[in-house]
């Protein structure tokens, strides 16, 4: 498990990081999601012992992070940091030997891993010579070749196509699935919402929200209703616990107080003819620009 402890880090006058606690547990991946000089990076260096907090601690199934542990962490940085010159097979070998590994291990995960990302053939072609997704790849098989307790991933689908952010993630359940615990810093919400189960969102160092994806959607307790067909939506909006009617192509899209006002707006509707009624949970960018005012992150 790892554990951070009000940690705060700041660079002379200007506080990048304020006091911001969070666990991730065995197999659980964590999203750290925060605009552009939210404090991701700095949190992620002051994690993997690169940087020095001001305050607080961090700790790893309660060790504090030093060189005893390094072997036990996997990360992928936002800046990469390939050997371009040399070949995908000496890269991953060094690595791989700086991580402790044998020869004959490497090599044999190695195989299992370009297989798994669909890049067998360019095992002998230099690192400069392969796109940004599969350079992509291979700095995420740096990481995990050395199989580490907890692997952290500083934005690691920007650049890719779908497909391959597809790939990415399968990779990364499995991982967890094996006990792995993940932390992986995004600024855009999707990849949050459908992969993570518990999350902090930092604005300026400072956490604003946190805590199991489900548990904050709960408490936000507002849902919408997205609603098709031939309805008089005069009607709807007057509703008690209504609070806001959006029109969409196909229909509308109604924002309500709480699940039980669902029953009222159906009552109002369903001697209409209706198409589609909907009752969606709110998402987390909904959440985020309430908590955040008007500030968006995608
Ligand atoms: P991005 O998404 O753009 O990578 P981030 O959330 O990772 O941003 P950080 O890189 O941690 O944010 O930066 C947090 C704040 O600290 C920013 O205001 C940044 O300008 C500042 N900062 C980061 N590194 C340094 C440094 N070495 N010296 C001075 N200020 C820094």
């Amino acid at each position: 498990m790892l554990n951070v402890e009000h940690i705060s880090k700041s660079y002379g006058k200007h506080l990048a990081v304020d006091d911001l606690s969070f666990t991730v547990e065995n197999g659980e991946i964590f999203g750290l999601l925060g605009e552009n000089g939210a404090g991701k990076t700095t949190t992620f260096r002051i994690i993997m012992g690169l940087l020095a907090a001001n305050s607080g601690k961090v700790t790893l199934n309660g060790k504090p992070i030093d060189y005893s542990v390094t072997n036990e962490i996997g990360f992928v940085t936002e800046e990469r940091s390939l050997l371009s010159k040399l070949t995908v097979k000496e890269q991953l070998l060094f690595y791989g030997i700086l991580k402790g590994l044998e020869e004959e291990e490497i090599l044999k995960r190695m195989d299992i891993w370009l297989e798994k990302f669909q890049i067998s053939e360019y095992k002998n072609r230099k690192i400069k010579e392969l796109s940004k997704g599969n350079q992509q790849k291979i700095q995420f098989i740096s990481a995990v070749l050395h199989e580490p307790k907890l692997l952290i991933l500083d934005e690691p689908f920007t650049g890719l196509d779908p497909i391959n952010v597809k790939m990415m993630k399968d990779a990364i359940y499995e991982l967890k699935e094996k006990g792995c615990s993940i932390i992986f810093s995004s600024h855009q919400m999707e990849h949050i919402e459908q992969f993570c189960e518990k999350l902090v969102i930092l604005v300026k160092g400072k956490s604003i929200l946190s805590g199991y994806v489900t548990e904050v959607k709960k408490a936000y307790q507002k849902m919408n209703i997205r609603l098709r067909g031939d309805i008089d939506i005069e009607k709807v909006k007057k509703v008690s616990g209504v609070l806001s009617v959006s029109h969409l192509v196909d229909g509308y899209l109604i924002q309500i107080e709480n699940e039980s006002v669902a029953d009222l707006v159906f009552r109002t509707v369903k001697n209409s003819k209706v198409l589609t009624f909907d009752l969606q949970e709110p998402t987390l960018n909904e959440i985020f620009i309430e908590k955040v005012g008007g500030l968006h992150v995608s």
